[in-house]
């Protein structure tokens, strides 16, 4: 990558999440200035498909005027105010009013904060509210997955199980157990099917609860697809199984919804595709397609009415329902709500792009596992399909994939050595047959590239 005066001031000041900083001074970084529909464009000239909607997150697609028109005029009218101390404001007001409306029955309440971190970090603080409030104080452990992310907050890397956030800064915080991921390709006994192994990831959470003792757990949570932990998606068995293991203890069930949410899946939220019914979900990115930050925490009946019981909940940000942030939401849910975007991508568009890219792939030796539903996808790169051998160094071969991808114009992204794709729910048919045209010639460079390596 040629370094531009732009990316070297940047490096000069601007330290990076995510990143090794050491060495991204030495590669520079892309600096891109505009974005329009499912495109956004560098300083060089260059037009980039993002394949990963930025951050899962661009769900309408990018360049939509109107949000900043709505924007302009809300900053205008009531630029801030907070919900803290008796007030609220129209902007709050009518999206909490729309949102109960797209929610599915019994979530007829909104918590709000700025970020994904902060809708899971008020989660956890809000079920053991719950628990203390309806008086059993004592069930306080959250139990999350292995590979699951909610977050990089001290709760949310906590809550999540990513070993190598949780090897910096003494984490997880007590009072929160792991699981094994539903992952049934790298996990299954031989012969085992994909629903007997969803059964028995399931009956995980079973046995741990019985473990630490039913009468210390307050809620058990999940992404109905792991997003960042590369695009799992559990066997049909395993979330049904999961909501019985909850009812049967007594256990709230969480998903975090802040990737699936607002139509990834090819339905409003991604507990309805995977079929079952949490009690409280989590959300963030696609509420306002990340045109400004925002989160919300939708909490079901029966736990309202537990919070209810308890007073006051000590707890909220200053941007929490930020009149703005709530202004452009509620336009960005209109949008989908209007023009269909998620009923397309359930009928259209998502099953078009799963079926495409499993034809496109079928020529690949070293990827498998090619999986998705809606607008979410994701293959697993192995060094041999038979035995499902993984590459040693998990994450250098998925890293190395996705540069070629990155020098071709395209944003997707590695996840380990899983690569998954994530792109704006606007995406046109055509559009999709230009990504997968681009994807294949890169990963036809890939392949040679390890043919040569491996001496194939
Ligand atoms: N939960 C999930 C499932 C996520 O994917 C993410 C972000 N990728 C978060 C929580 C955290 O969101 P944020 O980065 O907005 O804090």
């Amino acid at each position: 990558m040629t370094q531009t005066a732009a990316s070297v001031q940047d490096m000069a000041h601007h330290l990076h999440p995510f990143s090794d900083n050491k060495q991204l001074k030495e590669s520079g970084v892309r600096v891109i200035e505009k974005a329009d529909g499912i495109y956004i464009y560098d300083n060089q000239g260059n037009k980039i498909i993002d394949g990963m909607a930025g951050l899962w997150c661009v769900n309408i697609g990018y360049g939509r005027k109107e949000l900043g028109d709505i924007a302009k005029n809300q900053m205008d009218e009531l630029a801030y105010y907070n919900t803290f101390f008796k007030t609220s404001h129209p902007a709050v007001i009518n999206l909490s009013a729309k949102l109960a409306e797209v929610a599915p029955a019994g979530f007829n309440h909104v918590f709000y904060t700025g970020s994904g971190s902060e809708s899971v970090d008020s989660m956890m603080r809000m079920v053991r509210h719950y628990w203390a409030s309806v008086g059993k104080p004592s069930k306080t452990i959250l139990i999350g997955r292995w590979n699951g992310y909610h977050g990089s907050t001290i709760g949310g890397a906590s809550m999540g199980g990513m070993k190598g956030m949780h090897a910096q800064g003494g984490l997880p915080i007590p009072g929160i157990e792991h699981i094994e991921q539903p992952w049934y390709y790298g996990l299954h006994n031989e012969g085992e099917t994909p629903e007997e192994f969803g059964l028995r990831a399931a009956n995980w959470l079973e046995e741990r609860i019985i473990e630490v003792g039913a009468d210390n757990v307050a809620a058990f949570v999940g992404e109905p697809i792991q997003g960042a932990g590369g695009v799992i998606i559990p066997p049909s068995t395993y979330w049904p199984r999961i909501q019985e293991i909850c009812q049967k203890y007594n256990i709230l069930l969480v998903a975090d919804e802040v990737i699936c949410g607002f139509g990834r899946t090819g339905s409003w939220f991604g507990h309805e595709t995977l079929g079952f019914k949490p009690d409280i979900f989590t959300t963030a990115k696609g509420l306002s397609s990340g045109y400004l930050p925002i989160g919300a925490v939708f909490v079901g009946d029966k736990v309202v009415e537990g919070i209810l019981q308890g007073g006051e909940f000590n707890h909220g940000f200053t941007y929490a329902g930020h009149p703005v942030s709530a202004a452009v939401a509620l336009k960005n849910v209109q949008i989908l709500q209007d023009e269909k975007i998620i009923q397309n991508v359930h009928d259209v568009t998502g099953p078009y792009m799963q079926q495409k890219w499993r034809e496109m792939l079928a020529q690949f030796k070293y990827v498998d596992d090619v999986r998705g539903v809606g607008l979410i996808q994701g293959f697993t790169l192995v060094k041999n399909k038979a035995t499902r051998e993984m590459f040693p160094n998990e994450g250098e071969t998925g890293t190395a994939l996705r540069d070629i991808f990155f020098r071709n114009n395209l944003i997707m992204r590695a996840c380990g050595d899983h690569i998954v794709a994530s792109p704006p729910l606007t995406i046109t048919k055509e559009e999709i047959d230009l990504m997968l045209a681009t994807a294949e010639k890169c990963i036809q460079e890939f392949e040679a590239n390890m043919d040569a390596k491996l001496g194939a």
